[in-house]
């Protein structure tokens, strides 16, 4: 009676010790499994990481601002009857754009600017007329712009301190040292200014969705930054059609998608400094 007792104690010792056994050994499995999975993941996201960084490293050449590649759409020369469809597809596709608007004081271009804000998007000043020969005198120019601020912030209460020069400021249709004394006031005026890296060429006679494509695929794949600032215009038809290709080129190619603000990434054909 004695041993039998001894013997189911000491089995009941046994299962005991088996059943804490078994539970710290499937603690520490689980343990390991965890490790490995952390650390494996760890090890993707690294190499994954070193992989992008060597490639951003490599292509961009020079400057090493951030592992993921940007994209900001660019629309100039609105508003106009295509921005509503343009806005449309920005919507659908949840991507920001930035639109370098001239100025336009119907009801219609007053609510698509207003529609922009809400959406999200950015505004930019392209001055209000547009016009070259404002390029000849620097006041001219300013007092252009200063317009469309007025107009813009008026109509929205939109101060805006992004620009783009009206055919770029590398235009030839001043001298450069007039174009480099327009600069300087802009930028005295406390606006940052963007050019382009892709530019959509939908301006041109003969252009049609495909080309617009086609042509921001080719300035992008040749130029070696980890940005791409594509040149669009909400007036060209093309433009619009081609959108939804465009925005499917760069998310494939892994792009995030930014609207521009004065600490963006840019690119100026010309500089004061
Ligand atoms: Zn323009």
């Amino acid at each position: 009676m004695k041993v039998r007792l001894l013997v189911v104690l000491f089995c009941g010792l046994l299962v005991g010790t088996a059943g804490a056994e078994e539970a710290k050994e499937t603690q520490r499995t689980s343990d390991t499994q965890a490790t490995t999975v952390t650390q494996a993941v760890c090890l993707t996201s690294e190499t994954q990481l070193t992989t992008a960084t060597k490639t951003v490293a490599l292509t961009s050449g020079t400057q090493l601002t951030s592992v993921t590649k940007t994209v900001y759409l660019t629309f100039d020369d609105g508003p106009s009857e295509y921005t509503g469809r343009v806005l449309d597809t920005l919507k659908k596709y949840n991507v920001p754009a930035t639109f370098f608007v001239c100025g336009n004081k119907s009801a219609e271009g007053i609510g698509l600017f207003k529609r922009m804000i809400a959406q999200g998007e950015a505004i930019g000043n392209h001055s209000f007329s547009h016009n070259a020969k404002n390029y000849k005198n620097v006041d001219d120019f300013m007092k252009d712009l200063n317009k469309q601020d007025d107009s813009l912030s008026s109509s929205t209460g939109l101060h805006t301190r992004i620009m783009r020069f009206p055919y770029g400021s590398n235009t030839t249709q001043v001298s450069q040292a007039q174009m480099r004394a327009v600069i300087t006031a802009v930028v005295k005026a406390g606006y940052s200014y963007f050019d382009w890296t892709a530019d959509a060429q939908d301006w041109k006679p003969g252009a049609t969705k495909e080309t617009v494509l086609k042509n921001i695929i080719h300035d992008t794949k040749a130029d070696n930054r980890n940005f791409a600032i594509v040149l669009m215009h909400d007036t060209k038809k093309h433009s619009m059609e081609a959108l939804p290709s465009i925005i499917e080129f760069f998310q494939k190619e892994g792009y995030r998608f930014e609207k521009l603000s004065p600490q963006s990434d840019t690119r100026r054909f010309t500089t004061i400094n």
